[in-house]
């Protein structure tokens, strides 16, 4: 089976979010880490050596062994998933996609370019069109396609069932995002504990610029049309490990009871649960009805950590309704967002195998 499956290549392989697609990758049904790369630090080592490995279970022995490449190897794998911090992204993956590469980025470099999909598979599938305007824009073989920021995603898959049962029409957020979402070793450790830090750098700006990208319409014609309602995002680090906690006051286009939004979280399905993707959740929006849940250590890894948990579902008495969004912001809210983009682009054969 081994043999059979598509070789990619991680880069940024040795990161918080890059050991989060080896681990997903270890076992995946389609794909097989070929390739990994990283900073010119652990380039020419052994992954096991040149990764401090940080998550639960082991270092899959079938990457362990790998020699880590340098990011100007040329690279063999027709697929490319990216954890590179921003600083160095943008380059590198652009020439991996004039090569040739379907390079699938969980960077902020090129989300917001007008002929680069920034896709949620439940949300917005038909923003893939992009990618043949890309190609014929750029004149490459290869192409760029992005995922959101961590609390983005979670954030807007909860605001689509909500976008087609009642029409949006402002949302106010306020998150308490996890120490993981700064990398390794991230935020130092005498700033995080006991402590709150209510800044994130750029964050509160994708929060709202990326929100309005994937709500909004693609047309070959004329491109990106972002959706027009508010975002006001205040984003604050908080002393958790994993998993992001979002607080959310909105403004919907009707007036529906609790029940009512809690029916349209709960029915939502997107084409990756028509189409059976192997990493798409049975229900991208979990609902959960205790007055004290979702809570990070309980329910981020819930579905596998690709699903977003939803619960305090309530009226609001300044926008109508509120409700707390909770998710996993390395699984979901990275590496797997890229690996369930990428199992979308094999079923609609846009990969380049
Ligand atoms: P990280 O833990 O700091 O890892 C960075 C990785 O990039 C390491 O493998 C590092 O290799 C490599 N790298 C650094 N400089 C390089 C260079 N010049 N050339 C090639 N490789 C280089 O960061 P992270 O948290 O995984 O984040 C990676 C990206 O994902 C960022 O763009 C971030 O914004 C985005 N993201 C992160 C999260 C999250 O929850 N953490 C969520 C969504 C998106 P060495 O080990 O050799 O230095």
């Amino acid at each position: 089976m081994a043999n059979s499956r598509i070789p990619v290549a991680v880069l940024g392989a040795t990161g918080n979010v890059g050991q989060r697609f080896v681990q997903l990758l270890a076992n995946h049904p389609w794909f097989r880490v070929a390739e990994v790369v990283a900073s010119e630090r652990s380039a020419g080592k052994l992954y096991r050596e040149a990764t401090d490995w940080r998550l639960g279970a082991r270092m899959p022995e079938s990457t362990a062994g790998l020699t880590v490449l340098d990011y100007t190897a040329e690279l063999q794998s027709p697929v490319v998933f990216s954890g590179l911090p921003g600083e160095v992204a943008g380059e590198i993956e652009q020439r991996l996609a004039k090569l040739g590469h379907a390079v699938l980025s969980n960077t902020s470099t090129h989300r917001m370019e007008p002929d680069v999909p920034l896709l949620i598979p439940e949300v917005n599938p038909e923003h893939v069109a992009a990618i043949a305007v890309q190609q014929a824009n750029r004149g490459w073989s290869g192409f760029i396609a992005t995922n959101p920021n961590c609390s983005t995603i979670h954030m807007v898959l909860a605001l689509k069932p909500l976008q087609c049962a009642f029409g949006i029409e402002g949302v106010l957020v306020s998150t308490m995002q996890a120490v993981s979402g700064a990398g390794y070793p991230g935020v130092p450790s005498l700033d995080m504990i006991d402590n709150v830090v209510p800044y994130i750098g750029g964050e509160e700006e994708k929060m709202q610029s990326e929100s309005q990208k994937l709500l909004g319409r693609y047309s070959v014609e004329g491109g990106f049309e972002p959706a027009t309602f508010v975002v006001s995002a205040h984003c604050s680090r908080v002393p958790v490990r994993d998993g992001h906690t979002e607080c959310i006051s909105i403004r919907l286009g009707e007036s529906p009871t609790p029940e009512e939004v809690i029916a349209a979280f709960e029915t939502f399905r997107g084409k990756p649960q028509e189409l059976g993707l192997p990493s798409a959740p049975a229900q991208p929006v979990i609902v959960r009805r205790e007055p004290n849940r979702p809570q990070p250590s309980f329910d981020r890894d819930d579905a596998n950590g690709m699903a977003s948990i939803v619960g305090r579902v309530r009226e609001c008495p300044l926008l109508g309704t509120k409700f707390v969004v909770l998710g996993h912001n390395t699984v979901r809210g990275a590496a797997g967002a890229s690996i369930l983009n990428a199992e979308l682009f094999k079923v609609e054969g846009l990969l380049p195998v």
